[in-house]
């Protein structure tokens, strides 16, 4: 909804809104918040409240360290979880600096900027519908995380068996209540493991419902007595945690990536766009799957794809184009986690495909066999390259992928690479229990 500040006003007033949280993302994707109580609402919707940049990842140092919260009002929303002093309400804010611009290393700023140049391109929006996969892990007394799983649930599972059910139930109607369009909820593959999906939406506004819901999940989850996780590979030897992105191109006349006349009834710029997010598929990983663990998702035998093809029918590849037609009419990108920054992630997407649509490109073609089944020179027979296998490779890729780069600004990739590296640099350190099993007798 499009609230005016006035609109606002009484709505505080009629709800008896006590709290504002005024919300934004790091680099690494992670929800940050300024709480102010309700007598800075003036403040808050003249865009006059300030916070320290040099607090925040990959923001600013200290020397520049002011930074402005200017609240998107068509964020606004009541957390249905007030307390008892009165409700809470959030607004997603975009920072500025000082000067009165926009600051360049806040990535929503950053998925602005990549869609006005799609506007550019003849496109009117980029839709993005995310299937985010969850674990829901039990507390111990003290309220910490276990590794102990609330069920042994698998696929499309009913209660008994799927005690999450009651959680996951609650969850929904949370979202219900916060305006979501919930479109599927069940039992994902692995134990203890959860999908919802909710109903696309244009790039800035899914990037958005994907961080409310991601506060949502945890939230629901804490009352029912759980630890909600979005770590790609909690368990190993079980399915990960996936965040497949559904997405579309829209101009005037609909959906673009879709004509009745068309191969497969997909448009030209549907293959170049498939063709610029395949091109540029190992680049993307750095950004679709930003952490050491991401990489422990990314392996044969679970669901997850290992290299790069397309399919319109199997599911395994790494871009699949789902049966349906007309406006919903989409691709599905396979890589994404839930790590993902989604500002950062939906930018370069849309930026790799961008790059296909801008040149022409064709596609590599179809594999609609199973490439698991297939042995190396098979796969080199078909054009199937692999996906980088760590944080370190996907982030050495990505160096060398101009496009991307451009996805991110310079701002954010630097800080990004920086950020990126020290948690490689910190991970390389650790001997794990794995190699203890394997090498202290051995040798
Ligand atoms: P799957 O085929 O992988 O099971 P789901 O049905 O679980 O797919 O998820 C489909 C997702 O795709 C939903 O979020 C839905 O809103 C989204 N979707 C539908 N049409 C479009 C479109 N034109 N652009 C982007 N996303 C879309
Ligand atoms: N959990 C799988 C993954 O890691 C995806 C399962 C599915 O197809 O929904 O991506
Ligand atoms: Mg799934
Ligand atoms: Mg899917």
């Amino acid at each position: 909804v499009n609230y005016t500040k006035d609109e606002i006003r009484q709505i505080v007033k009629d709800e008896n809104v006590q709290f504002l949280r005024l919300m934004f993302t790091d680099i690494g994707g992670i929800i940050k918040n300024v709480e102010v109580p309700v007598n800075q609402l003036e403040k808050v919707l003249n865009n006059k409240i300030m916070f320290d940049g040099s607090s925040i990842d990959g923001f600013v140092r200290i020397e520049e360290s002011d930074m402005y919260l200017y609240p998107e009002l068509d964020t606004w929303m009541i957390f249905p979880w007030g307390s008892e002093h009165g409700k809470v309400a959030r607004l997603i804010c975009r920072i500025y600096n000082t000067d009165g611009t926009p600051f360049m290393g806040d990535p929503r700023n950053n998925l602005i900027r990549v869609l006005d140049e799609m506007r550019e391109a003849g496109f009117t929006d980029f839709n993005i519908g995310p299937e985010p996969e969850f674990f829901l892990f039990k507390l111990d007394d003290k309220g910490q995380p276990t590794l102990n799983l609330n069920d042994k649930g698998s696929y499309f599972d009913l209660a008994p068996v799927d005690l999450g059910e009651n959680c996951r139930r609650d969850i929904v109607l949370e979202m219900e209540n916060m305006g979501f369009e919930v479109e599927a909820s069940h039992h994902e593959v692995a134990p203890g493991q959860h999908e919802i999906d909710f109903k696309y939406s244009n790039a800035l506004a899914a990037a958005d419902k994907i961080q409310t819901f991601k506060l949502i999940v945890k939230t629901v989850a804490r009352k029912h007595g759980l630890h909600a996780t979005f770590m790609p590979k909690p368990l190993d030897g079980i399915n990960g945690s996936g965040m497949h992105m559904n997405m579309s191109l829209f101009h005037d006349k609909g959906n673009a990536f879709f004509d009745e006349k068309g191969e497969m009834q997909l448009s030209d710029d549907a293959y170049h766009f498939l063709a610029g997010l395949l091109s540029h598929a190992r680049g993307l990983t750095a950004i679709a799957n930003p952490t050491v663990n991401s990489y422990k998702r990314l392996v044969p035998g679970f669901e997850a794809p290992v290299y790069v093809a397309w399919s319109g029918k199997n599911r395994s590849p790494l871009v699949r184009i789902p049966a349906s037609r007309g406006l919903s009419t989409r691709l599905e990108l396979r890589s994404v986690d839930p790590t993902a920054n989604p500002y950062l992630v939906i930018a370069a997407m849309l930026e790799a495909g961008l790059d296909g649509v801008r040149q022409k490109a064709e596609p590599q073609p179809a594999v609609d066999r199973n490439i698991y089944r297939m042995n190396d020179d098979e796969r080199e027979a078909n054009h199937i390259i692999d996906l980088p296998s760590t944080l370190h490779t996907a982030l050495k890729v990505l160096q060398g992928d101009e496009v991307l780069k451009s996805s991110l600004g310079p701002h954010l990739y630097q800080s990004f690479l920086e950020s990126k590296r020290l948690e490689w640099a910190s991970y390389r350190q650790v001997v794990s229990q794995w190699e203890r099993d394997q090498y202290l007798e051995l040798y």
